[in-house]
Protein backbone atom coordinates (compact mmCIF):
# COMPACT_ATOMS: atom_id res chain seq x y z
CA UNK A 1 0.00 0.00 0.00
CA UNK A 2 1.28 3.47 -0.93
CA UNK A 3 0.10 6.86 -0.08
CA UNK A 4 -0.10 9.34 -2.98
CA UNK A 5 1.62 12.34 -2.04
CA UNK A 6 1.56 15.28 -4.53
CA UNK A 7 3.75 18.30 -4.36
CA UNK A 8 6.67 16.70 -2.62
CA UNK A 9 9.50 18.70 -4.14
CA UNK A 10 8.12 21.78 -2.43
CA UNK A 11 9.07 23.11 0.70
CA UNK A 12 6.20 21.25 2.67
CA UNK A 13 5.63 18.12 0.67
CA UNK A 14 9.32 17.41 1.14
CA UNK A 15 9.45 17.74 4.83
CA UNK A 16 6.13 16.02 4.96
CA UNK A 17 8.40 12.58 3.03
CA UNK A 18 11.05 12.88 5.38
CA UNK A 19 9.16 13.00 8.17
CA UNK A 20 6.32 10.15 6.90
CA UNK A 21 8.72 7.30 5.86
CA UNK A 22 11.37 7.95 9.18
CA UNK A 23 8.47 6.90 11.22
CA UNK A 24 6.60 5.00 9.57
CA UNK A 25 9.60 2.20 8.73
CA UNK A 26 6.26 0.12 6.78
CA UNK A 27 4.63 2.82 4.68
CA UNK A 28 5.73 3.54 1.11
CA UNK A 29 5.33 7.15 -0.92
CA UNK A 30 4.38 7.37 -4.37
CA UNK A 31 5.47 11.32 -5.14
CA UNK A 32 3.87 13.30 -7.40
CA UNK A 33 5.21 16.57 -8.40
CA UNK A 34 5.40 18.87 -12.02
CA UNK A 35 8.59 20.79 -10.88
CA UNK A 36 7.84 24.16 -11.17
CA UNK A 37 10.14 26.78 -10.07
CA UNK A 38 8.77 25.95 -6.40
CA UNK A 39 9.80 22.32 -7.17
CA UNK A 40 13.48 21.06 -6.26
CA UNK A 41 14.47 17.45 -6.33
CA UNK A 42 17.61 18.78 -4.39
CA UNK A 43 14.78 18.58 -1.18
CA UNK A 44 14.71 14.87 -1.33
CA UNK A 45 18.66 14.15 -1.82
CA UNK A 46 18.76 13.53 1.90
CA UNK A 47 16.48 10.33 1.81
CA UNK A 48 19.18 7.16 2.84
CA UNK A 49 19.15 3.95 0.58
CA UNK A 50 16.17 2.04 2.72
CA UNK A 51 14.08 5.38 2.35
CA UNK A 52 14.65 5.38 -0.83
CA UNK A 53 13.15 1.94 -1.86
CA UNK A 54 9.47 3.34 -0.32
CA UNK A 55 10.00 6.38 -2.36
CA UNK A 56 8.75 6.59 -6.03
CA UNK A 57 9.03 9.97 -7.74
CA UNK A 58 6.59 10.48 -10.14
CA UNK A 59 7.33 13.93 -12.22
CA UNK A 60 3.71 15.22 -13.80
CA UNK A 61 0.91 17.43 -13.29
CA UNK A 62 -1.97 16.89 -11.01
CA UNK A 63 -4.04 17.94 -13.95
CA UNK A 64 -2.76 14.78 -16.05
CA UNK A 65 -6.18 12.03 -15.64
CA UNK A 66 -3.95 10.03 -17.17
CA UNK A 67 -1.28 9.99 -15.63
CA UNK A 68 -3.22 9.99 -12.21
CA UNK A 69 -5.25 6.69 -13.56
CA UNK A 70 -2.03 5.26 -14.61
CA UNK A 71 -0.82 5.52 -11.10
CA UNK A 72 -3.98 4.25 -9.59
CA UNK A 73 -3.80 1.01 -12.07
CA UNK A 74 -0.54 0.04 -11.28
CA UNK A 75 -0.23 0.39 -7.49
CA UNK A 76 -2.48 0.03 -4.31
CA UNK A 77 -3.13 3.93 -2.92
CA UNK A 78 -4.75 4.04 0.11
CA UNK A 79 -5.28 7.83 0.26
CA UNK A 80 -4.11 11.07 -1.57
CA UNK A 81 -2.31 13.98 0.67
CA UNK A 82 -2.73 17.03 -1.69
CA UNK A 83 0.09 19.67 -1.13
CA UNK A 84 0.92 20.82 -5.02
CA UNK A 85 -0.39 24.03 -5.56
CA UNK A 86 0.77 27.50 -6.72
CA UNK A 87 1.35 28.72 -3.13
CA UNK A 88 2.64 32.33 -3.61
CA UNK A 89 0.49 35.33 -2.86
CA UNK A 90 3.03 37.74 -4.80
CA UNK A 91 2.88 36.12 -7.80
CA UNK A 92 -0.94 35.33 -7.84
CA UNK A 93 -1.42 38.88 -7.64
CA UNK A 94 1.12 39.50 -11.14
CA UNK A 95 -0.54 36.06 -12.76
CA UNK A 96 -3.51 34.62 -11.04
CA UNK A 97 -4.38 32.09 -14.33
CA UNK A 98 -2.21 29.55 -13.18
CA UNK A 99 -3.19 29.23 -9.63
CA UNK A 100 -7.28 28.82 -10.68
CA UNK A 101 -5.23 25.95 -13.13
CA UNK A 102 -4.00 23.95 -10.79
CA UNK A 103 -5.39 24.77 -7.09
CA UNK A 104 -8.66 24.37 -8.32
CA UNK A 105 -8.81 22.56 -11.35
CA UNK A 106 -6.01 20.41 -9.99
CA UNK A 107 -7.70 19.49 -6.84
CA UNK A 108 -11.14 18.52 -8.65
CA UNK A 109 -9.11 16.78 -11.03
CA UNK A 110 -7.27 14.66 -8.14
CA UNK A 111 -10.94 14.23 -6.56
CA UNK A 112 -12.19 12.89 -9.89
CA UNK A 113 -9.42 9.73 -9.80
CA UNK A 114 -9.48 9.48 -6.24
CA UNK A 115 -13.58 9.12 -6.52
CA UNK A 116 -13.24 6.34 -9.39
CA UNK A 117 -11.40 4.17 -7.64
CA UNK A 118 -12.72 4.76 -4.30
CA UNK A 119 -13.01 1.54 -1.93
CA UNK A 120 -15.28 2.80 1.43
CA UNK A 121 -13.87 -0.61 2.92
CA UNK A 122 -10.39 0.46 2.26
CA UNK A 123 -10.97 3.05 4.48
CA UNK A 124 -8.94 5.59 1.59
CA UNK A 125 -8.54 9.55 2.71
CA UNK A 126 -8.38 12.55 0.63
CA UNK A 127 -6.26 15.31 2.57
CA UNK A 128 -6.16 18.75 1.38
CA UNK A 129 -3.63 20.86 2.48
CA UNK A 130 -4.95 24.38 3.00
CA UNK A 131 -4.47 27.17 4.54
CA UNK A 132 -5.33 29.92 7.30
CA UNK A 133 -5.37 32.75 4.66
CA UNK A 134 -9.05 31.22 3.31
CA UNK A 135 -10.51 32.76 6.24
CA UNK A 136 -9.47 36.26 5.07
CA UNK A 137 -7.59 39.10 7.54
CA UNK A 138 -8.17 39.32 11.88
CA UNK A 139 -8.50 42.44 13.39
CA UNK A 140 -5.83 42.66 16.26
CA UNK A 141 -8.06 40.01 18.08
CA UNK A 142 -9.99 37.11 17.99
CA UNK A 143 -8.89 33.80 15.97
CA UNK A 144 -10.47 31.82 13.12
CA UNK A 145 -11.66 29.10 14.26
CA UNK A 146 -13.29 25.90 11.33
CA UNK A 147 -16.77 27.69 11.47
CA UNK A 148 -15.14 31.32 10.19
CA UNK A 149 -16.75 32.12 7.40
CA UNK A 150 -14.64 31.74 4.05
CA UNK A 151 -13.41 35.57 3.09
CA UNK A 152 -9.93 35.30 0.88
CA UNK A 153 -8.98 38.33 -0.34
CA UNK A 154 -6.10 37.41 -2.79
CA UNK A 155 -6.65 35.22 -6.12
CA UNK A 156 -4.08 32.52 -4.01
CA UNK A 157 -6.16 32.45 -0.89
CA UNK A 158 -9.81 32.64 -3.25
CA UNK A 159 -7.83 29.57 -5.01
CA UNK A 160 -7.23 27.48 -2.47
CA UNK A 161 -10.50 28.78 -0.66
CA UNK A 162 -12.27 27.32 -3.93
CA UNK A 163 -10.56 24.07 -4.00
CA UNK A 164 -11.55 23.54 -0.29
CA UNK A 165 -14.75 23.62 -1.36
CA UNK A 166 -14.98 21.32 -3.98
CA UNK A 167 -13.13 18.78 -1.62
CA UNK A 168 -16.31 19.58 0.60
CA UNK A 169 -18.88 18.84 -2.34
CA UNK A 170 -16.90 15.79 -3.00
CA UNK A 171 -17.75 14.93 0.68
CA UNK A 172 -21.55 15.74 0.56
CA UNK A 173 -22.34 14.96 -2.70
CA UNK A 174 -20.42 11.36 -2.63
CA UNK A 175 -19.77 10.75 0.76
CA UNK A 176 -16.15 10.20 0.25
CA UNK A 177 -13.53 10.07 3.08
CA UNK A 178 -11.89 13.88 2.90
CA UNK A 179 -10.53 16.02 5.23
CA UNK A 180 -9.54 19.60 4.62
CA UNK A 181 -6.32 21.09 7.41
CA UNK A 182 -5.92 24.85 7.34
CA UNK A 183 -2.75 25.67 8.81
CA UNK A 184 -0.84 29.33 9.35
CA UNK A 185 2.32 30.30 7.95
CA UNK A 186 5.03 27.64 7.92
CA UNK A 187 8.56 27.96 8.62
CA UNK A 188 11.74 25.55 8.14
CA UNK A 189 14.53 23.54 5.86
CA UNK A 190 13.95 23.70 2.11
CA UNK A 191 11.43 26.62 1.89
CA UNK A 192 11.98 28.54 -1.39
CA UNK A 193 13.72 32.42 -0.82
CA UNK A 194 10.48 34.46 -2.06
CA UNK A 195 8.81 33.32 1.39
CA UNK A 196 9.80 35.82 4.31
CA UNK A 197 11.91 33.90 6.55
CA UNK A 198 14.48 32.50 4.13
CA UNK A 199 14.16 35.68 1.89
CA UNK A 200 15.36 37.68 4.59
CA UNK A 201 18.51 34.91 5.32
CA UNK A 202 19.51 34.72 2.22
CA UNK A 203 19.50 38.67 1.80
CA UNK A 204 21.25 39.82 4.64
CA UNK A 205 23.74 36.82 4.15
CA UNK A 206 24.56 38.86 1.22
CA UNK A 207 24.52 42.25 2.67
CA UNK A 208 21.55 42.86 0.42
CA UNK A 209 18.44 45.36 1.35
CA UNK A 210 16.26 43.56 3.59
CA UNK A 211 12.68 44.38 1.79
CA UNK A 212 9.46 44.77 4.53
CA UNK A 213 6.63 45.40 2.87
CA UNK A 214 4.20 48.75 4.68
CA UNK A 215 5.59 49.15 8.18
CA UNK A 216 5.56 45.74 8.79
CA UNK A 217 3.58 45.07 11.29
CA UNK A 218 1.60 42.43 9.55
CA UNK A 219 0.78 39.83 12.35
CA UNK A 220 1.34 36.09 11.06
CA UNK A 221 1.06 32.86 12.84
CA UNK A 222 3.79 30.86 12.82
CA UNK A 223 4.50 27.12 13.57
CA UNK A 224 7.74 25.31 12.54
CA UNK A 225 7.28 22.90 9.46
CA UNK A 226 7.53 19.92 10.58
CA UNK A 227 4.87 20.43 13.85
CA UNK A 228 2.63 21.14 10.76
CA UNK A 229 3.75 17.56 8.86
CA UNK A 230 2.70 16.08 12.61
CA UNK A 231 -0.12 17.53 12.34
CA UNK A 232 -1.46 16.03 8.88
CA UNK A 233 0.14 12.86 9.64
CA UNK A 234 -2.87 12.37 12.62
CA UNK A 235 -5.74 13.94 10.38
CA UNK A 236 -5.08 11.56 7.80
CA UNK A 237 -4.75 8.65 9.64
CA UNK A 238 -7.10 9.40 12.62
CA UNK A 239 -9.52 12.69 11.23
CA UNK A 240 -13.16 12.23 11.21
CA UNK A 241 -14.78 12.41 7.20
CA UNK A 242 -15.82 15.90 5.93
CA UNK A 243 -14.19 17.71 9.04
CA UNK A 244 -11.42 20.62 8.40
CA UNK A 245 -8.81 21.01 11.20
CA UNK A 246 -7.05 23.94 11.48
CA UNK A 247 -3.56 23.67 12.88
CA UNK A 248 -1.53 26.75 14.20
CA UNK A 249 0.74 27.12 17.66
CA UNK A 250 -0.27 30.91 19.12
CA UNK A 251 3.03 32.20 18.00
CA UNK A 252 2.34 35.25 16.11
CA UNK A 253 4.31 37.87 15.09
CA UNK A 254 4.38 40.75 13.59
CA UNK A 255 6.84 40.61 9.85
CA UNK A 256 9.54 43.27 11.47
CA UNK A 257 10.12 41.71 14.77
CA UNK A 258 10.55 38.29 12.55
CA UNK A 259 13.36 39.55 10.20
CA UNK A 260 15.09 41.79 13.62
CA UNK A 261 15.09 38.27 14.87
CA UNK A 262 16.99 37.14 11.83
CA UNK A 263 19.36 39.67 11.79
CA UNK A 264 20.23 39.26 15.47
CA UNK A 265 20.53 35.28 15.54
CA UNK A 266 22.46 36.31 11.86
CA UNK A 267 25.10 38.51 13.68
CA UNK A 268 25.75 36.25 16.83
CA UNK A 269 26.79 33.39 14.44
CA UNK A 270 28.45 35.34 11.43
CA UNK A 271 29.99 38.28 13.54
CA UNK A 272 29.47 39.64 10.76
CA UNK A 273 29.06 43.59 11.31
CA UNK A 274 27.35 44.37 8.01
CA UNK A 275 24.45 42.25 9.11
CA UNK A 276 22.46 44.99 10.90
CA UNK A 277 19.19 46.58 11.00
CA UNK A 278 20.06 49.40 8.08
CA UNK A 279 19.43 46.81 5.91
CA UNK A 280 15.84 46.86 6.78
CA UNK A 281 14.40 48.84 3.49
CA UNK A 282 10.25 49.35 3.72
CA UNK A 283 8.54 49.05 0.62
CA UNK A 284 5.79 49.66 -0.89
CA UNK A 285 2.99 47.23 0.67
CA UNK A 286 1.16 44.46 -1.20
CA UNK A 287 -2.24 44.86 -2.89
CA UNK A 288 -4.78 44.20 -0.05
CA UNK A 289 -2.16 42.82 2.36
CA UNK A 290 -4.36 40.78 5.19
CA UNK A 291 -3.06 42.45 8.40
CA UNK A 292 -3.59 39.80 10.72
CA UNK A 293 -3.74 35.79 10.76
CA UNK A 294 -4.10 33.54 13.91
CA UNK A 295 -5.59 29.86 14.37
CA UNK A 296 -7.31 28.43 16.72
CA UNK A 297 -6.17 25.09 16.78
CA UNK A 298 -8.39 23.85 19.55
CA UNK A 299 -10.38 21.40 17.47
CA UNK A 300 -7.30 19.03 16.53
CA UNK A 301 -5.95 19.26 20.01
CA UNK A 302 -9.10 18.07 21.25
CA UNK A 303 -10.01 15.39 19.19
CA UNK A 304 -6.60 14.01 17.94
CA UNK A 305 -4.12 15.48 20.85
CA UNK A 306 -2.01 17.30 18.69
CA UNK A 307 0.01 19.87 19.87
CA UNK A 308 3.42 22.25 18.42
CA UNK A 309 6.53 21.02 19.91
CA UNK A 310 9.07 23.48 18.63
CA UNK A 311 8.88 26.61 20.59
CA UNK A 312 9.85 29.54 17.81
CA UNK A 313 12.84 30.47 19.57
CA UNK A 314 14.26 27.01 19.23
CA UNK A 315 12.71 26.47 15.66
CA UNK A 316 14.01 29.66 14.10
CA UNK A 317 17.61 29.24 15.60
CA UNK A 318 17.12 25.32 13.74
CA UNK A 319 15.78 26.89 10.70
CA UNK A 320 18.83 30.01 10.36
CA UNK A 321 21.25 27.15 11.16
CA UNK A 322 20.15 25.28 8.10
CA UNK A 323 20.14 27.74 5.61
CA UNK A 324 23.75 28.62 6.97
CA UNK A 325 25.00 24.56 6.63
CA UNK A 326 23.30 24.06 3.36
CA UNK A 327 24.58 27.76 1.29
CA UNK A 328 25.02 25.32 -1.65
CA UNK A 329 21.16 24.33 -1.98
CA UNK A 330 19.93 28.67 -1.63
CA UNK A 331 22.96 29.34 -4.14
CA UNK A 332 21.38 26.81 -6.66
CA UNK A 333 18.11 28.22 -6.11
CA UNK A 334 18.70 31.50 -6.48
CA UNK A 335 19.35 31.82 -9.83
CA UNK A 336 17.47 32.09 -13.04
CA UNK A 337 13.22 32.44 -12.74
CA UNK A 338 13.78 33.56 -9.17
CA UNK A 339 15.73 36.85 -9.95
CA UNK A 340 13.30 37.64 -12.03
CA UNK A 341 10.37 37.68 -9.79
CA UNK A 342 12.73 39.13 -7.16
CA UNK A 343 13.37 42.05 -10.02
CA UNK A 344 9.33 42.23 -10.98
CA UNK A 345 8.57 42.97 -6.67
CA UNK A 346 11.08 44.70 -5.10
CA UNK A 347 13.59 46.04 -8.11
CA UNK A 348 17.30 46.13 -8.04
P1 LIG B 1 5.72 25.16 -2.48
O1 LIG B 1 5.42 26.21 -3.47
O2 LIG B 1 7.04 25.15 -1.79
O3 LIG B 1 5.54 23.73 -3.16
C1 LIG B 1 4.51 23.43 -4.05
C2 LIG B 1 4.93 22.23 -4.86
O4 LIG B 1 3.84 21.88 -5.75
C3 LIG B 1 6.15 22.47 -5.76
O5 LIG B 1 7.07 21.41 -5.62
C4 LIG B 1 5.58 22.50 -7.17
O6 LIG B 1 6.48 22.02 -8.16
C5 LIG B 1 4.37 21.59 -7.03
N1 LIG B 1 3.34 21.88 -8.03
C6 LIG B 1 2.85 23.09 -8.41
N2 LIG B 1 1.93 22.94 -9.37
C7 LIG B 1 1.80 21.60 -9.60
C8 LIG B 1 0.98 20.82 -10.47
N3 LIG B 1 0.12 21.41 -11.31
N4 LIG B 1 1.10 19.49 -10.44
C9 LIG B 1 2.00 18.89 -9.61
N5 LIG B 1 2.81 19.59 -8.77
C10 LIG B 1 2.70 20.92 -8.77
O7 LIG B 1 4.54 25.22 -1.41
P2 LIG B 1 4.52 24.85 0.14
O8 LIG B 1 4.85 26.06 0.92
O9 LIG B 1 5.28 23.61 0.34
O10 LIG B 1 2.97 24.57 0.33
C11 LIG B 1 2.43 23.26 0.14
C12 LIG B 1 0.93 23.31 0.41
O11 LIG B 1 0.68 23.77 1.73
C13 LIG B 1 0.19 24.27 -0.52
O12 LIG B 1 -1.02 23.68 -0.88
C14 LIG B 1 -0.06 25.50 0.34
O13 LIG B 1 -1.23 26.16 -0.05
C15 LIG B 1 -0.20 24.88 1.71
N6 LIG B 1 0.17 25.74 2.84
C16 LIG B 1 1.40 26.34 2.89
C17 LIG B 1 1.75 27.12 4.00
C18 LIG B 1 3.12 27.75 4.10
O14 LIG B 1 3.36 28.52 5.04
N7 LIG B 1 4.06 27.48 3.21
C19 LIG B 1 0.84 27.28 5.04
C20 LIG B 1 -0.40 26.64 4.95
C21 LIG B 1 -0.72 25.87 3.86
Amino acid sequence: MSILVTGVAGFIGSNFVYYYLRKHKDKKIIGLDKLTYAGNLDNLSKLNEEEKNRFTFIKGDINDIELLEKIYKENEIEGIINFAAESHVDRSIHDPQIFLKTNILGTQTLLHVFKKYYDERKNQKFLQVSTDEVYGALGPTGYFTEKTPLDPHSPYSASKASADLIVKAYHDTYGLNTNITRCSNNYGPYQFPEKLIPLMINNALNHKELPVYGDGKQVRDWLYVEDHCKAIELVFERGRSGEVYNIGGHNEKENIEIVKIIINYLQEKTKDEKINEGLIKHVKDRLGHDRRYAIDPRKIKEELGWKPETKFEEGIKRTIDWYLENKEWMYKVITGEYKEFYRRNYGG
